[in-house]
């Protein structure tokens, strides 16, 4: 970090301040429009779509997308897809957008599945910023997910 001015009206200070969810008031990453166009219903895009877009990740905030210089907020149900950061716990939304894996799929498939993801990925394949709500890569989730089952399957053997 640099070293900050001390002025009220400091840009950093501002822009800073909009990193934050109106909702839950947690800082929201940066997300690049053509995600939102791609993910956002019809309603959603009547709405226009904003210049500088963050997400949400917090699973019980219900926006997905906020950005406060407008200000404008898009909620889950303004998106064509469950959003996966807001429905942890359910093994029928997808984490890997780009080729259709949920939960119950990485379960069923075990370790084959983050190879599979890992190789398409590598392989160039994948389409995050138009199909994954993050509009990043989802491997960082898909890990998650599989630490959490693999608990999950050694608490049941038990
Ligand atoms: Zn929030």
């Amino acid at each position: 970090m640099s070293s900050c001015c001390s002025d009220d009206n400091c840009r950093v200070e501002a822009e800073s301040a909009s990193e934050f969810c109106p909702s839950c008031g947690s800082k929201g990453t940066s997300v690049d429009l053509i995600t939102l166009k791609a993910l956002l219903t019809a309603d959603g895009l009547r709405r226009g779509v904003p210049p500088a877009p963050r997400l949400c990740a917090t699973a019980d905030c219900p926006v997905v997308y906020f950005d406060n210089a407008v200000p404008i907020v898009f909620r889950e149900y303004e998106l064509t897809v469950p959003v996966h950061a807001k429905h942890l716990d359910d093994v029928l939304v997808p984490v890997c957008y780009c080729f259709g894996y949920t939960p119950r799929k990485i379960r069923e498939e075990g370790e084959i599945a983050s190879k599979t993801i890992t190789a398409e990925v590598k392989a160039g394949h994948c389409a995050c910023e138009v199909k994954n709500p993050k509009g990043v890569c989802c491997l960082g989730d898909v890990a998650k997910v599989e630490r959490r089952l693999g608990a999950e399957l050694v608490a049941a053997t038990r």
